[in-house]
């Protein structure tokens, strides 16, 4: 089949935010509103979702990275899953690394947490292109302005007021688009699959004239010629407007921020029309970058159908339904199922089988894949998150993905005989999948060691092998893998600790609070964002 779109009309993103900020019912309202008609809380069931594995549903926290494919607009959106627990970094590290922009999502009322901040800052260090949705405006103490304070001074970032709201709280009922400068209200009864234009509220319209001075200000700063024009008088129209946004959007000059509330299906059009109109087609990010495997001098690949094809495997995971699947973007150059790639990363050849293009509620089998899409490849043998396919004669191994060292460890046993073959053979599978997720012998004692990022990562990586290999095994207490002791003196002095950490940036160390009390905390950038310390010395948490 050929393209169905082109590449311009591409959107690879992802929502990323701080557990329970909402993520998983915004990204059920854009799967119900994009038309991929499963009924509004239903996502949960079956293999419909993006949250398939049972653990997800039950400990309610989004642990894989797969990607959904939906589209608005004309346009082929690719949602690819961000978690948010801390425990995941390495998840979201390597979403961010396959997507082009991202959706950061806030609570109105907790506004910018920790985890955030964290994966602000991991954004940051890809230079992805971001927007915000300042979600559940209908709770008590939602506050849009304190939201937008906390993203400059917590995040450093400057933000681009493009909704304001009308209303807040339980009276919260729509949004004022600045760029359209119209009210925008939501009919309940169509679970906000209706909405209605209307003058902007007289009680708003001072305030929304000031905030579109200040959008207006904000975007002609990034274009000289625009600028100019504004200086003499001449409002740009509304596509000229949308355009600087645009631009802006992806030098990461600014981060449109909008608001509205997906549990009462208020401002989700909107979102999924700023994503369309502002975030990067995957050829307005910088090219990809990789190495000739064999000089080792550097490659670039355009994100182009006509270019060598380069694949980045950055999710392995099995499947209910289908068996092993691996999810791959594919940055240059075209796919067809048949033909033989070569990985790089392990010097070895495999044939591409069955292609999947995974949506909300069915997997569409294809033929072929093209440039700036993801694909769900069945049955690869030897493939690992991280490796590059590519065409067998002109290999190229694209840029890795950094994965931290593993912070815990836990000692793992068999439950019995008959478990221990199993348990090699899980535990391998389960490494393959997860490249932050290592498994050893303690020299001592000769026991199985089990190490990951964190103990909800280990407990659920223990708790797939009894589900999905049945294997029984004991563990015994979780140890520190990578230990620092800091003091309280040093924790008032966070610019000053060495970064610590696989990455360089993430550590999970011991802190000595007081003589005789001591936790464990989770640091990235110098700063705990979480862990087993009391919340007072988790900046932002009250
Ligand atoms: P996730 O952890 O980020 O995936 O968050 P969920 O989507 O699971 O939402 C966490 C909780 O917040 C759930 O109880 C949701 O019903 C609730 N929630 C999500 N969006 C909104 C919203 O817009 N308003 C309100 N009041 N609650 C919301």
């Amino acid at each position: 089949m050929p393209r169905t779109h082109k590449i311009e009309d591409y959107r690879n993103f992802g929502i990323m935010a701080h557990i329970d900020a909402g993520k998983t019912t915004t990204t059920e309202r854009v799967l119900f509103y994009t038309g991929k008609s499963h009924k509004l809380g239903e996502t949960h069931e079956g293999a419909a979702t993006m949250d398939w594995m049972a653990q997800e549903q039950e400990r309610g926290i989004t642990i894989t990275s797969a990607a959904t494919t939906a589209y608005w607009k004309d346009k082929r959106l690719n949602i690819i899953d961000t978690p948010g627990h801390v425990d995941f970094t390495i998840e979201v590290e390597r979403s961010l690394r396959v997507l082009d922009g991202a959706v950061a999502l806030l609570d109105a009322n907790a506004g910018v947490e920790p985890q955030t901040e964290t994966v602000w800052r991991q954004a940051d260090k890809y230079h992805v292109p971001r927007m915000i949705f300042v979600n559940k405006m209908d709770k008590i103490g939602a506050d849009f302005f304190r939201c937008i304070d906390m993203i400059k001074t917590r995040l450093g970032a400057a933000p681009l007021v493009i909704n304001l709201p009308i209303g807040a709280e339980t009276e919260f009922k729509g949004v004022v688009d600045l760029v359209q400068m119209k009210g925008i209200i939501w009919t309940d009864e169509s679970l906000g699959a209706q909405f209605d234009y209307i003058d902007i509220p007289a009680d708003l319209q001072a305030q929304a004239e000031e905030y579109r001075e200040k959008l207006v200000e904000q975007a002609v700063e990034i274009d000289e010629a625009a600028m100019e024009a504004y200086l003499e008088g001449t409002m740009p129209d509304e596509e000229t407007l949308k355009g600087l946004i645009r631009k802006g959007t992806i030098s990461n000059t600014f981060v449109p921020v909008l608001c509205g509330s997906a549990f009462k299906n208020k401002g989700v059009q909107p979102l999924l029309d700023a994503v369309v109109d502002y975030l990067p087609s995957p050829v307005e990010v910088p090219d990809i970058k990789g190495i000739d495997p064999k000089t080792e001098a550097e490659i670039k690949r355009r994100s182009s159908d006509e270019e060598p094809m380069s694949l980045l495997a950055f999710k392995v995971m099995n499947d209910p339904f289908v068996g092993s699947l691996t999810f791959c973007r594919i940055y240059s150059g075209k796919l067809e199922s048949g033909t033989q790639v070569l990985n790089t990363v392990k010097d070895k050849r495999e044939r591409i089988g069955r292609m999947l293009h995974m949506h909300a509620n069915h997997r569409e089998d294809i033929k072929e894949a093209y440039a700036g899409d993801i694909v769900a490849i069945a049955g690869l043998k030897d493939v690992t998150t991280g490796d590059t396919l590519c065409e067998p004669l002109k290999p190229v191994i694209l840029e890795r993905m950094e994965f931290p060292e593993p912070v815990i460890e836990i000692a793992i046993e068999p439950k019995t005989k008959a478990d221990q073959e199993k348990m090699g053979m899980a535990l391998n599978r389960l490494a393959q999948e997860d490249p932050s997720f290592r498994v050893g012998t303690d020299e001592e004692s000769g026991q199985t060691i089990i190490k990951g990022m964190g103990e909800l990562h280990l407990d659920i990586l223990v708790d797939r092998m009894k589900r999905e290999f049945k294997v029984e095994a004991n563990i015994g207490a979780p140890q520190v893998a990578y230990r620092e002791t800091i003091t309280k003196q040093a924790e008032v002095d966070y610019t000053h600790k060495k970064q610590t950490g696989g990455s360089g940036q993430f550590a999970r160390v011991k802190i000595v609070l007081e003589p005789g009390e001591q936790g464990t905390g989770f640091v990235f950038e110098n700063k705990i964002v979480g862990g087993a310390v009391p919340k007072e010395y988790i900046p932002g948490v009250e």
